[in-house]
C-alpha cells in the first residue's frame, strides 16, 4: 500500500520503514496485506532475514565446543548477541541472559526450577486473572505437584489490576509473584514498579512476563528491579524459537538447572555432575544459534529507530483506531485502561468474532479472533472472545481507515 507520513510527528520515516519488511508489500485475497495481527508475531526486516541467511551460507558451526575458526567465530557472535540483549534490557550482567525458546519456555524454566527449591506444600504463587496461559499454566502444574495454591489478582472492568486486592494476595506464604507486563489481550500496561516493590517489601521475587511489552516500549530491568524478566524473540521482529529469560544472578545461581545435557556442565561422571557456572547452566542442548544472532539484528534495527519514537507513534495509531472505533454502533472495547499499549480488542454485539475476522481477512485485514490464550480474562467479561488489532511501528493510520471501513461493512453484512 502507499503509506504516507501524514501522521508521523516522532521522526518515524514510515516509507523507509515499511520499505525495510518485505512482506508488508504483499497481497492477500488480491488486497494489499493490512497486518494487524503483530501481537501473535511480528513480520521480519530485511536486516533479520539477511542475518539468518547469512549464518547459513557463511557462519554455520556449533558453538562453545570447538578450537577451529568457524566455532570460535560462532561463539564469539553467540555472546555479542546475548550482550545485545543485556543493552537492550540494561541487565547488569550477559550472564544474566539465558536463551530460551521464548516466552513460554522461559516461564516453564523459572517455575519448574524455582518450584523445586523454594515451593512445598500450603506455599501460594500469584499471578492475574489477565494471564497469557504460558503464564498460568505451568504455575499451576508445579503447584498442583508441590500441593501449593495458584492465586489470581482480579482485574476491574476496564482490564486493570485491582491492586488493593493484590496487596491483601501477598502474604507470608506467597513464594512467587508472576505477571504481565503489558497485557496481549487487553494491552494494559500493568503497574509493575509498584507491583514489585509492595512484592520486595515481603522478599517476594517478581517475574514479569514482557513478550508484548518489550516490542512497544522501553524495558529497564534494573530500574523495575524485577527478579525475571521474559520475552520472545519474534513478537520483537525476530526469528521464531528463539526468545530470553533474564534472571538476577542471585536467583539463577540458586536455582537448580531445568534441562541438563551436553553444555550445561563443567564435570561429569557416574559419580557426581558439577554444573555449569551461569548462563550455560541453564543452556542445554545446541542452541537456536542462528535465531540468537536474529534477535540481536532484531534488536539493534529497533534501537535504530528508536523506542521512545515507537512508543510514541503506536499511541498516535492506538488514539486514532480508538477514537475511529468508538463511532461505530454495538463495538464494545474491551480493555480502557489508562495505560496501554500496542493493542485494541473489541467485541460486536450479537456477532462472532470470527465471523469479523474472517469477512476483514477478505478484504487483506489479518487480526487475531479469539480468546488470545486468556480463557479466565474472556471469562471474566462473559463473551466467546474478542477481535484483537494489535499495532507494530510500521503500521499506519491509512491502513486503520481500511480496517475500519471493512468493520462497518462486516457489521453491515453479519447483523
Ligand atoms: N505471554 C504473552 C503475554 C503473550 O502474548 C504470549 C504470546 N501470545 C506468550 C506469553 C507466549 O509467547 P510464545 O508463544 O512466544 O512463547
Amino acid at each position: 500500500m502507499n503509506a504516507t507520513k501524514t501522521i508521523d510527528t516522532t521522526g518515524i520515516d514510515i516509507e523507509k520503514i515499511r520499505a525495510d519488511f518485505p512482506l508488508l508489500s504483499r497481497k492477500v485475497n488480491g488486497k494489499p496485506l493490512v497486518y494487524f495481527d503483530n501481537g501473535a508475531t511480528a513480520q521480519k526486516p530485511n536486516r533479520v532475514i539477511e542475518a539468518l541467511n547469512h549464518y547459513y551460507r557463511f557462519d554455520n558451526a556449533n558453538i562453545h565446543r570447538g578450537v577451529h575458526t568457524l566455532s570460535r567465530e560462532i561463539t564469539l557472535a553467540y555472546e555479542n548477541a546475548r550482550n545485545t540483549v543485556r543493552k537492550h534490557l540494561n541487565a547488569a550482567n550477559p550472564y544474566e541472559i539465558v536463551f530460551t525458546k521464548g516466552t513460554t519456555d522461559s516461564i516453564n524454566l523459572v517455575a519448574s526450577s524455582f518450584a523445586k527449591k523454594y515451593i512445598s506444600r500450603g506455599d501460594e504463587v500469584i499471578v492475574s486473572v489477565m494471564e497469557h496461559h504460558s503464564n498460568i499454566l505451568p504455575w499451576q502444574q508445579v503447584c498442583e505437584e508441590r500441593g501449593a495454591i495458584l492465586k489470581a489478582i482480579p482485574i476491574n472492568e476496564a482490564g486493570e489490576l485491582v491492586m488493593e486486592e493484590y496487596y491483601r494476595l501477598l502474604s507470608p506464604k506467597t513464594k512467587i509473584v508472576a505477571v504481565a507486563h503489558v497485557s496481549n489481550t487487553l494491552g494494559t500496561i500493568n503497574p509493575v514498579k509498584e507491583i514489585i516493590a509492595a512484592a520486595h517489601a515481603k522478599n517476594i521475587p517478581v517475574l514479569l512476563d514482557g513478550a508484548q511489552a518489550v516490542p512497544h516500549i522501553k524495558v529497564d530491568v534494573q530500574e523495575l528491579d524485577c527478579d525475571f524478566y521474559c520475552f520472545s524473540a519474534h513478537k520483537v521482529f525476530g526469528p521464531t524459537g528463539v526468545g530470553i529469560l533474564y534472571g538476577k544472578e542471585k536467583w539463577l545461581n540458586a536455582m537448580p538447572p531445568y534441562q541438563v545435557g551436553g553444555g550445561t556442565i563443567k564435570t561429569v561422571s557416574f559419580e557426581k555432575t558439577e554444573y555449569a557456572d551461569l548462563p550455560l547452566k541453564f543452556e542445554a542442548g545446541t542452541p537456536d544459534i542462528s535465531g540468537g544472532i536474529g534477535l540481536a539484528a532484531a534488536l539493534d534495527y529497533v534501537n535504530e529507530i528508536g523506542l521512545d519514537a515507537i512508543t510514541e507513534y503506536e499511541h498516535g495509531l492506538l488514539q486514532y483506531a480508538t477514537t475511529e472505533i468508538k463511532k461505530l454502533k454495538d463495538v464494545k472495547i474491551i480493555g480502557t485502561a489508562k495505560e496501554k499499549a500496542g493493542v485494541l480488542s473489541f467485541a460486536v454485539e450479537g456477532i462472532h468474532p470470527f465471523d469479523i475476522g474472517t469477512l476483514l481477512d477478505q478484504l487483506g485485514v489479518a487480526v487475531r479472533t479469539g480468546h488470545h490464550c486468556t480463557q479466565p480474562l474472556v471469562a471474566f467479561y462473559c463473551i466467546p472472545g474478542t477481535v484483537r488489532v494489535s499495532f507494530a511501528f510500521y503500521n499506519t493510520k491509512e491502513e486503520i481507515n481500511i480496517f475500519i471501513e471493512g468493520l462497518e461493512k462486516a457489521i453491515r453484512m453479519l447483523k
